[in-house]
């Protein structure tokens, strides 16, 4: 009797460890909203899944972001062309019979199946709404003269769901839209050279719009402690998840 006991023992320690392992591996963050929890969970530098209400919304599944053990979207989000969020074999391989995809006009030249949103534009989407915001370069580019990311061409996204208000800024610098942006409950940031805007620039911008939580993503090579001391005293909850877990 006394060694099956240890053998249960044993065995209920190593289904806990293997789920902490498991959460671990996928930081989930869970915020309230009037109509149910709402789980975040970061994939991989854009990726990201939302759960709420049995429906799940995946953004920019791109390459070499790795989606095992998350569910088959029933929406996906693509913020703009480039290889890091806009991935046809990625995006194939997250969907299921029916699995809607909205995106930029620019994107659906390629993502044939999108509905084409443009900045500016808002839709209800079962208990959700989202609404497409600008993303863009206002001085970083490849080359004189040109933009990384041109005003207009991609979409940041704003997500709303029984109240809980979550931004996504695409690729962006500190625009004047983000830092007008209002009521925004979680946001997530991106921060990367040459492409975006430094750790720095970003904490100004978001000081400005002041969400109540704001994550770093899409933040590759960039030091987000850095970020995380310029908002320290501001009240804006500062969360630095890992978006490049080793394999
Ligand atoms: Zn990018």
């Amino acid at each position: 009797m006394k060694s099956i006991a240890i053998v249960l023992a044993c065995l209920a320690l190593c289904v806990f460890a293997v789920g902490a392992q498991a959460q671990m591996d996928r930081p989930t963050q869970t915020f309230k909203s009037s109509a149910g929890p709402v789980k975040i969970t970061p994939v991989f530098h854009a990726a990201v899944e939302i759960e709420a209400g049995g429906k799940v919304i995946i953004i920019d599944p791109a390459k070499p972001a790795v989606f095992t053990g998350v569910p088959q979207a029933d929406l996906v989000l693509i913020t703009d062309i480039h290889g890091d969020h806009m991935d046809a074999d990625l995006l194939k391989s997250v969907s299921k019979a029916g699995t809607e995809v909205i995106a930029p006009a620019e994107v659906v030249k390629t993502i044939t199946t999108a509905m084409p949103m443009a900045n500016g534009e808002s839709k209800k989407w079962g208990a959700f709404t989202i609404e497409a915001v600008p993303m863009y370069n206002m001085t970083r580019g490849p080359a004189a003269g040109k933009l990384f990311h041109d005003k207009g061409r991609g979409n940041g996204y704003i997500i709303t769901y029984g109240g809980l208000r979550m931004y996504f800024s695409g690729d962006t610098e500190a625009i004047p839209e983000m830092k007008a942006l209002k009521n925004i409950d979680v946001a997530f940031v991106c921060m990367n050279l040459p492409y975006t805007m430094t750790p720095d620039e970003a904490a100004d911008a978001v000081k400005a719009f002041h969400p109540k939580v704001v994550i770093p993503y899409h933040y590759r090579g960039q030091d987000t402690t850095v970020f995380q001391k310029d908002l320290a005293g501001t009240g804006i909850e500062v969360r630095l998840l890992e978006f490049y877990p080793k394999a």
